[in-house]
This record gives C-alpha cells, structure tokens and sequence, in this order.
C-alpha cells in the first residue's frame, strides 16, 4: 500500500514522519474523510474548503492547490486499486524540535500527507433496520467547528458506545434547561417530530458535509429543517431520528440505549433516497 507525504508516494510502512511532529506531541493538525468509487472522490471541494478554512483559522500554511490534491489522491486510489474506498487527509503544522507549545512563525513547514483504503465495513443491518446509540457526556474543547486531530473524547464516546453493543455515541452538553445534544463521534443528528425535521446548530460542533446536504436536499424536497439547540429528552420524545457521515451517510436510528424508534422511519427513508440519489448525481456529473 502507498501513501502520499509531503509530494511523494511512499510505502505506508515506510516511518517518515518525525517523531516531533507537531500531530504527534501536540495534536496540532487537521483531517479530512472523504468517500471514494472508482475514479471519483464525492464532495471534494466541499471537504478541501472546509479543512483551508481551519487551516486558515488556526495560521497552518495550505501547502498545495485543490487541483493537485486531486490529481494526487486519484493517483494514490490508482495505485492502491481502492474500488469503494475512503481518502484520509492530514495535515499538521509540521516538525517542531524544540517540543514547545508557542510554534515559530516563520520556517514551519507543513506536514500533508493522505492514505487511500477500502470502505471500512459496516454492519448493513445498521440502514435496514437502525442503529443502536448511546448518550456520551460530550467533553471536548471550544474548537469543535474544526475537524482537528484532537479526537480523544470521541474516541472515549464512541468506545463506550461500541463496548455496550452500540454503532456510535450521542454527545450532550448541560445548560440550565438540561441535557441538549451536540453530535456523534464521527457524526451529526437530526429528529423528526410531526413532520418536520430539526438538527442541532453549528454551535462548536463539526459543520458536517453530510449534515448541509442533507438539509439542502430536504429543504427542496419541501420538508421543513429546523437548526437549534435540541435536548435530550427531545430526541428520545421523537418520532424518528437519523445520523448522518461521510462514512454512514444517512442512518436510521433504531435505539437511543433502551428507547426505541421506529426506523427507518417515512422521513428518514426519504432522506436515505434522496441522499443516494444526489451521490450518484454528483458521480455522474464528474
Ligand atoms: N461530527 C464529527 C465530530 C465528525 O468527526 C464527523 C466526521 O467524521 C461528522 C460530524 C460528520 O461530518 P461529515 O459529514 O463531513 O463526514
């Protein structure tokens, strides 16, 4: 298997990244998950904006154009012969030998680098019928809009969703009103009541590139999308409830821990379609 570093394919096995690597001592980096078929990657742009946009944010150079990142990350499918796959995308401030937290403002070169694999496996019972998830006290920092390498309470969330016999966690926070939801591990949520569709704000969680398509082809499809705060008890009050990722697309979800959905319920089947639809649209399109 080859991987692409820094403008090179290497061997993945290959040791090429510093140990002083800033990912590394201070999680000081950005990622991307992309899904892959063949020789097409969905949404690129989307997810190349979104990680420049942190880059920009948090002062980490963007080393390359997105039109070569592409013509690399095709090449690095080609050479992997990924059929379904997924293209994982790092970039970090770069090597740093003094180990402190205060980076240099000049000379820091970045460190990019990207791996190209078949789609992980995913039990398909999860879109037949609904996944499991369980409430996760959400314990990260104020940088959550970004999709930073510094991933150890979802990690921790998605284990222990993992370890009671769950698909992913649902993250909470408190305000003086109670428990209200922020997001999945590695996902963003919606619910349906009486018809229409509410997902939390972009309120320090991940803008998912999933989550805004699935509002878009929603909204047009004539149903009504709410962003708020959402609590808790809502999500277990609702008539449906969905997940949604680059990797799980649109997922009905069958249990809240023991409260349980009917799933896939009418809306969400609808989204589940619709979703589909515009991926084979946006293949086609390229
Ligand atoms: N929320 C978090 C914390 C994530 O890490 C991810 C993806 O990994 C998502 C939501 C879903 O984002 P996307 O739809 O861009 O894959």
């Amino acid at each position: 298997m080859k991987a692409f570093l820094n403008g090179k394919f290497i061997e993945k096995k290959e040791k090429a990244i510093a140990l002083e690597d800033r990912g590394f001592t201070f999680g000081d980096g950005l990622f991307e998950v992309l899904r892959t078929k063949n020789s097409h990657i969905f949404f690129f742009e989307d997810h190349l904006l979104r990680m420049k946009y942190s880059a920009e944010f948090l002062g980490i150079p963007f080393p390359y154009s997105f039109d070569y990142i592409k013509e690399m990350a095709l090449e690095l499918i080609s050479l992997n012969k990924v059929n379904d796959g997924e293209l994982y995308i790092e970039l970090t401030r770069g090597t740093d030998l003094n180990r402190e937290h205060r980076y240099p403002s000049e000379d820091m070169q970045p460190t990019f680098f990207m791996l190209a694999f078949p789609l992980r496996q995913i039990d398909p019972e999860n879109w037949k019928h609904g996944a499991t998830v369980f409430p996760y006290p959400d314990l990260r920092h104020r940088l959550c809009e970004h999709k930073t390498i510094n991933l150890l309470p979802n990690v921790l969330a998605k284990n222990f969703a993992y370890a009671h016999g769950g698909y992913e966690a649902l993250m909470y926070r408190e305000d003086h009103m109670g428990k209200y939801v922020t997001e999945g591990g590695s996902s963003n949520y919606f619910i349906v009541k009486n018809g229409r569709v509410i997902t939390p704000e972009i309120d320090n969680i991940l803008p998912g590139i999933t989550r805004a398509k699935v509002i878009k082809i929603l909204k047009s499809h004539g149903i009504e999308v709410i962003e708020r705060r959402v609590y808790l008890e809502e999500f277990l009050n609702a008539d449906e409830v969905f997940l949604v990722s680059t990797v799980s697309k649109v997922m009905p979800v069958r249990k809240i821990a023991d409260r349980e959905f009917t799933a896939p319920g009418e809306i969400t089947m609808t989204a589940m379609k619709l979703y589909g639809r515009l991926m084979e649209e946006e293949k086609g399109r390229h």
